[in-house]
């Protein structure tokens, strides 16, 4: 099962909602973690997610020890670049965390889409060499 961190500034919400409902196949196999606010947004479009503090409140930075200690195994964090936030050094660890653990991160919908795809080619790979 792929655990996945999900991340939404206020600004990146509705991209996320319609992100999460466009790979709902894909997002309803695998357990979400989200920040508290994305969270309360993608719950109620239907999807089983435990949710955390929100963003500016530390829910940053729980993903980010999550991801770092082996919970997560992929980060979807719409940020908005044309926003500022008080919990920015939290951002910035979270990223670096990414980084150091080899955490698959995408900050875009588009990237996004991608590392879906790629995991899910791999998982239809590995399931043909286990049959
Ligand atoms: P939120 O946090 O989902 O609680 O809004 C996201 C963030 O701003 O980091």
């Amino acid at each position: 099962m792929i655990n996945i961190g999900l991340i939404a500034h206020d600004g990146k919400k509705p991209e996320m909602v319609s992100f999460v409902l466009g790979n709902k196949t894909f997002l309803s196999k695998t357990k979400i973690y989200a920040t508290g606010t994305t969270g309360g947004h993608i719950a109620k479009e239907g999807f089983d997610v435990e949710c955390l503090l929100s963003g500016p409140k530390g829910g940053d930075a729980q993903i980010a020890a999550l991801l770092a200690t082996g919970y997560i195994d992929v980060v979807i964090f719409f940020r908005d670049p044309l926003d500022k936030h008080p919990h920015e050094p939290d951002v910035q660890m979270l990223m670096r965390l990414c980084d150091v653990h080899n955490i698959p991160l995408a900050t875009n919908p588009k990237t996004a889409y991608y590392i879906l795809k790629g995991i899910e080619a791999e998982m239809i790979r590995e399931a043909k060499i286990r049959k």
